[in-house]
C-alpha cells in the first residue's frame, strides 16, 4: 500500500521486489501495526516522508532463515554523533525512521538493517506481536520517564496505553485512564485493563496524580494533565506530533512539576521492553485488516473507532 502525495489515500500497487543491501535483511511480512503516526504521515501533519513511501513501522515478518524479526520505527543512526555515543540513539539528528524515511511493513516483503530489528518474543503470534513494536516499546519508553510515580494517569486510552497499562499494573502502580467525554467504550476499557478510576479528560481525578502520560494528540491535554498532578508531578506527551498547546498560567508548572516529550526508541527500550512483555504477560487486544483495507484501518483510528491495536494482515 504506497503513499504517493499527502492527504491521499493509499493505493494498492504491485512494487519490485526490495533487495537487502549490505547488513539489511528481507523479511516476508506477517502482519503490520498501524500506529498514529502513520495517520499524522498519510494526514501531512509529519512533513518530510519520502514519496513514494509504504508507511508502517510495526513490522512482525520473518527472515528467510526462519527467523521472526520484528522491526521497529528506528530503522537506522549514524552511530558517531554526541546522542548515539551517549546511549541516546533515539535523539540522532540523521536518524531515519522506517515508514518515513525507509519504506515500511504495509506490504508483502520489506527490508530492514538487521541491527535495529528485534527477535519476537516466542508465545506471541504475529498479530500479536506487531502492536508491541511501536505501541509498546514507546509506551513503555513513556512510563519510564514517568519516573517512579505510583498514581499514574493515561490521557488517551488507545494501543498505547492498552499496552502500557499492563506494565504499570505489573509494576504495582495505581492508574487513572481519562478517554474523550462521551466515549463509554473506550471509559469501559480502561476499566477493564486495571484503571481504578477512569473519566472524561476534562475530568478532575478524584486524587492527585504523581504522573500522568498524554498519549492522544491534543495539545490543550498538557495543561490538563499538569493541573491533574501534584508538585514534583511529571507529564510526559508521549506523541510524535501533538496541536499547539494553550498558554497556562506558570503556577501549573511551579512546585518543581516536569513538562516533557518522549522521542522514537532506543534498541535498549526494545531489548528491555520485549523481554518483559512474556513474563507480565503481556496480551494485546487487535482488530485485523487485510493489506488492502490499510485506508480503512487508518480511517477507523483517524476516528477513534479502534479498541487496541489495529493491525494488517498479510
Ligand atoms: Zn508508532
Ligand atoms: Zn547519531
Amino acid at each position: 500500500m504506497v503513499l504517493h502525495r499527502q492527504r491521499e489515500p493509499l493505493e494498492l500497487r504491485d512494487v519490485s521486489m526490495p533487495e537487502p543491501g549490505p547488513g539489511q535483511v528481507r523479511l516476508s511480512v506477517r502482519a503490520c501495526g498501524v500506529c498514529r503516526t502513520d495517520l499524522h504521515i498519510v494526514d501531512g501533519e509529519l512533513e518530510r516522508p519520502k514519496l513514494p513511501l509504504i508507511p508502517g513501522h510495526q513490522i512482525a515478518g520473518e527472515a528467510e532463515d526462519g527467523r521472526r524479526l520484528g522491526v521497529p520505527w528506528l530503522g537506522w543512526t549514524c552511530g558517531r554523533c554526541r546522542y548515539c555515543t551517549s546511549g541516546r540513539e533515539n535523539l540522532c539528528l540523521e536518524a531515519r525512521f522506517t515508514g518515513y524515511d525507509l519504506d515500511g511493513g504495509y506490504a508483502e516483503y520489506a527490508v530492514a538493517d538487521e541491527r535495529f530489528c528485534f527477535p519476537i518474543p516466542d508465545g506471541y503470534p504475529d498479530l500479536q506481536a506487531a502492536p508491541l513494536l511501536c505501541a509498546g516499546l514507546i509506551g513503555y519508553r513513556s512510563l519510564r520517564l514517568a519516573g517512579d510515580a505510583e498514581r499514574v494517569g493515561f490521557y488517551g486510552f488507545g494501543a498505547a496505553a492498552h499496552i502500557v497499562a499492563q506494565v504499570a499494573r505489573h509494576q504495582g502502580r495505581r492508574l487513572f485512564g481519562f478517554v474523550r467525554p462521551g466515549d463509554d467504550d473506550a471509559r469501559a476499557f480502561a476499566l477493564e485493563l486495571g484503571c481504578e478510576w477512569a473519566g472524561w479528560s476534562d475530568e478532575a481525578p478524584p486524587e492527585e496524580l504523581d504522573a500522568a502520560i498524554v498519549f492522544a494528540p491534543a495539545g490543550e491535554l498538557l495543561p490538563t494533565a499538569l493541573r491533574a498532578v501534584a508538585r514534583g508531578g511529571t507529564v510526559v506527551a508521549a506523541g510524535i506530533h501533538m496541536s499547539d498547546i494553550p498558554s497556562f498560567p506558570y503556577e501549573l508548572l511551579w512546585g518543581e512539576r516536569v513538562l516533557r516529550s518522549v522521542a522514537n526508541l532506543t534498541r535498549r527500550d526494545g531489548e528491555e521492553f520485549l523481554a518483559l512483555a512474556p513474563q507480565i504477560p503481556i496480551q494485546t487486544q487487535v482488530e485485523e485488516f487485510a493489506l488492502e483495507q490499510a485506508n480503512e484501518a487508518l480511517d477507523r483510528l483517524r476516528r477513534g473507532e479502534v479498541l487496541g491495536a489495529a493491525v494488517l494482515r498479510m
